[in-house]
């Protein structure tokens, strides 16, 4: 918990963290190893810090403390994917869902409570925004998580990937989640290289811009429609930032060989799965070298959107295949729990695409 007045070890970058301990007079090496002890041996008490003098460690704990969310539930989908719900201080909940596939275990983490987008397949979006998650608060849902599947165990351990891809829009939050970026890959913490940690947006086009400029991470862009009418009316995000201002921010943004940007692609039954949509999106992404990952939607009684035939979304990745573009289906995990995309929101509530 967090006492109030205090300073929160959890969440300050290297920098904050330094010049906190400067104002009480410590030396700047101090910092890494506070961040040793909060990230790479996950420690939520000053007082286990042991290589700080026994009056080090006094001073902090009357000035600083080091919050903690709490787990409230897990639950534990047939295929294995797991959701946890997370108590933050003020009693408002998220939830964090763990995936397995292959040889990754990948973390989907929460940047806000609720969200403000409205996108109109999504629960989250259908739930209202409440407030934006401090960097804290993003990272401890990694140190929990990885105290529940490794108890004992040190920095990420078995944790391989993360996306921000839960509740809320990452870069409509965009100073809290950079910090939290910066903290998830400190060498001597939980060492996230910008290559396992992917950052999901609707297309908040300036601030995709700006985050090219600030941090290296990959990016994922919510895309779900190649035209601007139908797009609006899925995303209401696309009237302030249209098709072509997305792909202008997109272009924009530095990428490699290993780390291009992706674009998710939602199937709708009847709504974006024909072969003319098809033919919008490849004249879309052009020469642009990227990604694609079709969904097809997952149907829920919330939502008045269904499933396309299985015929319709192999003809429609096969075309885009058949222009040269790197694509694959990918399945929402955790659908039996409401822990696949688009399903996630507050106390029992559902969560984000
Ligand atoms: S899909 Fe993402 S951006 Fe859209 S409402 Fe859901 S959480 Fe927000």
């Amino acid at each position: 918990m967090q006492e109030s007045g205090k300073i929160n070890l959890k969440g300050l970058t290297r920098q904050e963290l330094a010049g906190h301990l400067a104002g009480i007079g410590k030396e700047r090496y101090r910092a890494d190893q506070i961040i040793r002890w909060l990230y790479r041996q996950r420690v939520s008490e000053i007082a286990r810090m042991s290589n700080l003098s026994r009056s080090f460690r006094e001073h902090l704990q009357e000035v600083a403390c080091i919050s903690q969310i709490e787990c409230l539930r897990e639950q534990l989908a047939q295929d294995g994917t797991r959701k946890f719900l997370f108590q933050l201080n003020d009693g408002h909940t998220i939830e964090t869902v763990l995936i397995g596939d292959k040889s990754r275990l990948t973390l989907c983490l929460s940047t806000q409570v609720g969200c403000r987008m409205g996108c109109s397949f999504c629960l989250t979006g259908k739930s209202g925004f409440e407030r934006d998650l401090k960097a804290a608060e993003i990272v401890d849902q990694v140190l929990q998580v990885a105290d529940i599947i490794d108890p004992g165990g040190s920095s990420r351990g078995v944790l391989t990937n993360i996306v921000l891809m839960g509740m809320g829009e990452p870069l409509d939050n965009l100073e809290e989640v950079i910090k939290a970026l910066e903290i998830l890959k400190y060498d001597n913490g939980l060492q996230f290289s910008s290559r396992r940690i992917t950052l999901s947006t609707c297309g908040l086009a300036p601030k995709i811009i700006e985050l090219g400029q600030r941090m290296e991470v990959s990016l994922a862009i919510s895309l779900n429609a190649a035209d601007d009418a139908l797009r609006s009316r899925l995303m209401p995000v696309n009237r302030r930032h249209n098709l072509a201002a997305l792909m202008a921010a997109c272009r924009s943004f530095p990428y490699t060989k290993h780390r291009l940007v992706t674009f998710e692609y939602i199937l709708f039954a009847g709504l974006n799965d024909s072969l003319d949509d098809a033919r919008r999106l490849v004249k879309l992404i052009g020469s642009f070298p990227t990604k694609i990952n079709l969904i097809p939607f997952n149907e829920h009684p919330e939502l008045p959107f269904k499933k396309p035939q299985q015929k319709q979304i192999t003809d429609f990745l096969e075309y885009l295949q058949s222009h040269n573009l790197t694509v694959m289906t990918r399945r929402s995990k955790g659908a039996d729990i409401s822990a696949a995309c688009g399903q996630l929101r507050e106390a029992g509530i559902e969560k984000s695409q």
